[in-house]
């Protein structure tokens, strides 16, 4: 039998619905509505189409979503100017610069300089550190939308082996920490890692972010197991994962296209822990 799916829409509508009456009701005390600062330098096209997606559903919420569309020669100075005016602005709760900035931009002394209270994408070193210490704080959005993704599948992580291929700051590290508050047993792998099929192969949850076409070939996969693509590539025009999809759904227990999988959540993510920061806001937290 194939794997089951787990479909990107169904897990962001979920998310949308914990939403929609709790703005409804936040709207009618204060008037206001959440406000996301969405800041990107340069024409990566998957950033691009990430940013424009983000606007549209941020839009379908009935977020105030600020996209800032700053061209390749932006410098830092300009950049860390523009952090600042949000950090104060008022009507913006969440900021988030979407990554990779170009090569002449220090990336640590951008994300530093978001406001941490403001961070909704969890990127200041104060909100990895809450991570690494189990505090309440901001998380990256791709590395919690796979735990919704996993929660979706209603199995339970405790005691699971699972593999992460991928090591960055937004998605394997966070999602390591995540995963060990559930009491999973991690491996993480990245492209020095040796014997990377055998490694795959024990894992009763495979997420990969490796953004290498094709890398999950059907033979690495355990039974059975929940598979989770990150991996988004543009190639000849077709958003494509790191997992042979066709292969390996029917070797898997649960398996997330790509797209229509991770993509769709993270964005909705995004918009949840925004709502958070407003919450926070109108509380005086
Ligand atoms: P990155 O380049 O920072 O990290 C890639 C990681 O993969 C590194 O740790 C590297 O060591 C590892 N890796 C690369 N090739 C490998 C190989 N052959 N074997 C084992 N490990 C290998 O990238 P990132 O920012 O973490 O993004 C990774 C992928 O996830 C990209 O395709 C990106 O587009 C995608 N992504 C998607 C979303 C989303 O849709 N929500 C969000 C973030 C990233």
């Amino acid at each position: 039998m194939p794997a089951k799916l787990i479909r990107g829409d169904e897990v962001a509508a979920r998310l949308r619905e914990e939403m929609v009456a709790e703005l409804e009701t936040l709207y009618e005390e204060t008037g206001r509505v959440p406000g996301l600062a969405v800041i990107i330098v340069g024409e990566d096209p998957a950033s691009l189409s990430y940013v424009a997606n983000a606007e549209k559903a941020g839009a379908s919420l009935g977020f105030n979503v600020q996209v800032h569309r700053l061209p390749e020669h932006t410098t830092e100075a300009e950049l860390l100017k523009l952090i600042e005016k949000l950090n104060f602005a008022d009507e913006i709760d969440g900021i988030m610069v979407q990554l990779p900035l170009p090569r002449h931009i220090d990336s640590y002394t951008v994300m530093e300089a978001i406001d941490p209270e403001k961070d909704v994408d969890g990127a200041h070193p104060l909100n990895m550190g809450k991570l690494f210490s189990d505090e309440k704080g901001y998380i990256p959005s791709t590395a919690h939308s796979v735990m919704r993704m996993i929660e979706f599948t209603l199995q339970p992580l405790y005691g699971k082996s699972a593999v992460l291929i991928g090591r960055s700051n937004i998605v394997g590290k966070p999602l390591s920490l995540l995963m060990l508050r559930r009491n999973a047993t991690l491996t993480i792998c990245h492209s020095f890692t040796q014997g990377l099929p055998e490694i795959c192969r024990e894992a009763d949850i495979l997420v990969t972010a490796a953004g290498k076409p094709g890398l999950v070939k059907g033979d690495w996969v355990k039974p059975g197991a929940i598979v989770i693509d990150v991996g988004v590539t543009q190639l000849d025009g077709k958003l494509v994962g790191d997992v042979d999809f066709a292969a390996v759904r029917n070797v898997a227990g649960w398996i997330s296209p790509v797209p229509g999988g991770i993509g769709p959540i993270t964005i909705t993510m995004l918009k949840w822990s925004t709502l958070e920061a407003y919450k926070k806001r109108i509380a005086g937290i």
